[in-house]
């Protein structure tokens, strides 16, 4: 019993831990996934069931064609049903040029919800789970419950989402009579999935395989300095504390590339998961001491000026009043929505940190421009370096990963990189979780570097350390290689 549901008004539901979790690399939540599957251009490389990677063919089904891991896995997944209707899914796929795995996964819901609607939350998947409030839910109410942010949709999304619906609403009806699912519980799940969902890596991707849909885990607060990590490992996702968790703290995760910097974590959770972060990092005007946006006071020349941000009351994008269903042209509602998002921002304003004067001209929003410009056009640290002439401060530039760019560049020389290196490494460790990924490449990089050998074995001792964290035990010797 390590977690428990936790509701408040502006938060909805989320997890908190209900005892301290003091060790680093503790499972806080095991959850198999309600439904998965594979992105379309890997189906033929993972199991069609549990989306493991196949290194050798154990099992076909001689109807569809797609392959399983094992005999065993082919029978639990109940194929027969979906296996009937896979060519006009398909068919849907492609007239509507959705991804055939997107199509698949709603649809291995919809059967979910019409042959199992009373399965119980609880099952022998669980590990250490106590659910408190929803171990009175089925697993298809807990789907069902989760946020679909229609409203918020990019409507050209949206409207794919609403052709495909009803598509796969009629499929049903013609061939599972009595499956009353209704387009709107199909036009949710997608919601869902686009808002919900997790990707899946099978090993030897570098990237996402597949998607998985994990109610529980989907349940979990966003932070962006979170106190757990997950990983998928096919059809299973961990959740590991990556810092110690003290009792009924909340439990929080990242959806984002934590590295970036707050206006440009703020802008993309805004836009796919339709908040404003408002964690501590995000709140904090030096973001945790470390000055990553800041110049130079020119008035007590002792100060960072840097960016305070407004809090926004109203953080819901409403559509409600764009009238998306007449429009022609769905370029020129997407547009719309875009402004919608640029207006929904908190309006920054630059302030000295010491003195506290406030910077009319917007100085700093001229600097960044300029210096996002020059990475554009040359993404080298050595621009940078001209550039940051005392204009931003030391590690201003930092997190628009130029200078990570120039440290795996071999042709620089070593003892900058290194230098570069351990700057890196002591920002990450101050703005990110202990034991973050992050900091663990960078670590590895670092121990590739040095030419004494004590430096360069405490360097991968250091990196060894934090991966061990966040992958599980077993696991660890396989998931790894990708990261060290
Ligand atoms: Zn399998
Ligand atoms: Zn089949
Ligand atoms: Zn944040
Ligand atoms: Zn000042």
């Amino acid at each position: 019993m390590k977690i428990r549901v936790d509701c408040d008004e502006s938060y909805g539901r989320y997890l908190v831990a209900s005892e301290d979790i003091m060790t680093p690399g503790t499972n806080v939540l095991v959850e198999q996934a309600y439904s998965c599957s594979s992105h379309e251009e890997n189906m033929l490389d993972c199991c069609f069931s549990c989306q493991a990677r196949l290194f050798k063919v154990v099992d076909s089904c001689i109807n569809c064609g797609y392959l399983f891991c094992s005999t065993l896995c082919k029978q639990t997944h109940d194929h027969s049903m979906e296996c009937a209707l896979i060519s006009e899914l398909k068919l849907i796929s492609s007239d509507l040029m959705i991804d055939f795995g997107l199509v698949l996964i709603v649809f291995r819901i919809c059967l979910r919800f019409i042959n199992k609607p009373h399965e119980e939350l609880l099952g022998p998947d669980m590990v250490d789970v106590q659910l408190g409030l929803l171990s009175t839910h089925t697993r298809c109410d807990l789907v069902q419950s989760l946020q679909t942010h229609e409203e918020d949709i990019d409507p050209q999304v949206l409207f794919l989402f609403k052709k495909a619906s009803s598509l796969i609403e009629s499929t049903l009806a013609d061939r599972i009579p009595n499956s009353k699912i209704s387009f709107q519980t199909i036009l949710n799940i997608f919601c869902v999935i686009l808002v919900n969902a997790h990707g899946l890596c099978a090993s030897g991707f570098s990237c996402d395989s597949g998607t998985g849909l994990f109610p529980i885990v989907s349940l979990l607060s966003h932070d962006c300095r979170p106190n757990c990590c997950f990983v998928t490992i096919c059809n299973k996702i961990y959740v590991r504390s990556v810092a110690p968790i003290l009792k009924n703290e909340k439990i929080s995760i990242s959806y984002i590339d934590l590295t970036q910097p707050t206006k440009i974590r703020r802008r993309e959770l805004l836009s796919t998961k339709y908040f404003i972060c408002e964690c501590f990092r995000c709140c904090s005007e030096t973001e945790c001491d470390v000055f990553p946006r800041s110049y130079p006071c020119s008035h007590c020349k002792v100060g960072w000026v840097v960016p305070i941000i407004n809090k926004t009351e109203e953080v819901h994008c409403s559509v409600d009043n764009l009238d998306f269903e007449n429009c022609d042209d769905f370029n020129d509602a997407f547009d719309m929505f875009d402004e919608i998002y640029q207006n929904k921002e908190p309006q920054e304003v630059w302030q000295c940190h010491s003195c506290k004067s406030i910077d009319e001209d917007s100085k700093g929003d001229v600097i960044e421009s300029s210096i996002q410009r020059l990475l554009s056009e040359n993404p080298n640290v050595d621009v940078i370096e001209k550039l940051n002439d005392n204009k931003v401060s030391s590690c201003h530039y930092l997190l628009y990963g130029c200078l990570t760019r120039y440290c795996s560049n071999d042709s620089k020389p070593k003892h900058k990189r290194i230098k570069y290196l351990n700057e890196v490494i002591n920002i990450l460790e101050k703005i990110l979780p202990p034991f973050h990924f992050e900091i663990s490449s960078r670590y590895k990089q670092l121990s590739l570097l040095y030419d004494d050998d004590e430096q360069a074995d405490a360097a991968l001792d250091a990196a060894k350390r934090h991966i061990q964290v966040v992958y599980p035990n077993g696991h660890f010797e396989n998931s790894s290689k990708n990261l060290l």
